[in-house]
């Protein structure tokens, strides 16, 4: 890969297909062994990486007694006898480099509910800043059909957006995109590099394209993935992932479809807070506060001077400079009542009112844009 982006990206999320993960039943030990080395040194030039694991099904299906488990309630029975399989794996993988890993199991609603991933997105930034490797999955125990990502490609890409990431790697069993099913047709040609993505490039998705891997998600899913994280501002690389080094093949120039975003995570929160929310209330700040918003703070207790409007913690609203104009908008972390008890107070004040220790802003500076 030319322009490598591994070099630029301070987040990266990496996913990996249950073909990569399991075995006939047994993890993939050694695999796994070389991708943790690939992540240790990932970390050890300053990058962050949050693992998006498959597998949990695959490793306990056999188990279940069903070796193709078919029933949904059959899947979810294997995956919970799997799940704690995979991530013993991933401990003794991760364990000679010194590096611990955390489990967060995530259903739907903890990336599509803004509630919810103010909390998703604090406790993967703890273990983050803790220097953890969050290994994530989809909690497929008690995930039912309406309510699941259904393939942890996409997952993958709702965590990447949802964290900010820059780069998503998508690691299953073939090489990218091509331009036909390369098994079936002689004229198809690989994509290394894309910059958009059209329905041109989904009919290309068919054939062996579309079934690969014995997961949930094809080459569809991973271009739907791609599109999600595109939109977010972050790189998508689709691999192989099955050879000696799966991360450091790709910097090696191994082959492999990059689809490089044009905008940074950043800008594209910023564009999405702008155009997405719609404020349900306001929340009226004083001078100092205004002042500091401009400057990029995050939203203290102590600078608002109170509310308009009922609404939820996670409720998109609108910051106004008390008895001036709308300055802000952004995603709360306190409803109005609570704001209410805390208007005016230190932040090491606010836990003795509220009983309970909250988020320290009640606008964090990422979930905000100055209008
Ligand atoms: N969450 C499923 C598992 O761990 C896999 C879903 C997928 O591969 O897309 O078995």
């Amino acid at each position: 890969m030319t322009h490598s982006p591994f070099h630029t990206a301070r987040r990266i999320v990496v996913k990996t297909g249950s073909a990569l993960i399991a075995d006939g039943g047994a993890a993939r030990t050694e695999w796994l062994a070389r991708l943790a080395s690939d992540i240790a040194d990932l970390r050890a030039r300053g990058k962050q990486v949050i693992l998006v694991s498959s597998g949990a099904v695959a490793l306990g299906r056999v188990d279940l007694g069903s070796p193709s488990p078919a029933r949904l309630d059959q899947k979810q029975a294997a995956a919970a006898i799997g799940q704690p399989r995979l991530m013993s794996a991933m401990a003794s993988a991760f364990s000679p480099h010194g590096i611990t890993v955390g489990q967060a199991l995530l259903t739907l609603s903890d990336t599509e509910i803004r509630r919810r991933w103010l909390n998703a997105r604090a406790t993967l930034d703890t273990l983050l800043d803790a220097g953890i490797v969050p290994v994530i999955n989809e909690n497929d125990t008690v995930a039912t059909d309406e309510i699941r990502y259904g393939d942890n490609d996409r997952l993958a890409a709702r965590v990447a957006q949802m964290m900010g990431a820059d780069l998503l790697v998508l690691l299953s069993d073939i090489d990218g995109l091509y331009t036909a099913d390369p098994n079936s047709d002689p004229n198809a040609t690989h994509i290394p590099v894309l910059t958009s993505l059209s329905a041109e490039h989904d009919a290309m998705a068919t054939g062996a394209n579309q079934t690969a891997g014995m997961g949930s998600g094809g080459m569809v899913t991973k271009l739907a993935a791609a599109r999600i994280a595109h939109a977010a501002g972050c790189s998508t690389i689709i691999t192989r992932g099955n050879r000696d080094q799966p991360l450091r093949a790709i910097e090696d120039g191994a082959l492999a479809t990059l689809i490089v975003a044009d905008i940074t995570p950043a800008r594209a929160r910023e564009a999405w807070l702008m155009g997405h929310l719609k404020p349900e209330g306001t929340i009226r700040v004083d001078a100092g506060a205004a002042k500091a918003l401009h400057g990029g703070a995050s939203l203290l207790a102590v600078g608002v001077t109170g509310v308009d409007g009922v609404f939820e913690r996670g409720a998109a609203v609108a910051v106004r400079h008390d008895g001036g104009d709308v300055i802000a908008k952004g995603v709360t972390s306190y409803g109005s009542t609570e704001i209410l008890r805390i208007v005016g107070l230190q932040s090491e004040d606010v836990e003795a009112v509220l009983g309970y220790r909250g988020r320290p802003a009640v606008i964090h500076r990422d979930d905000m844009v100055r209008v």
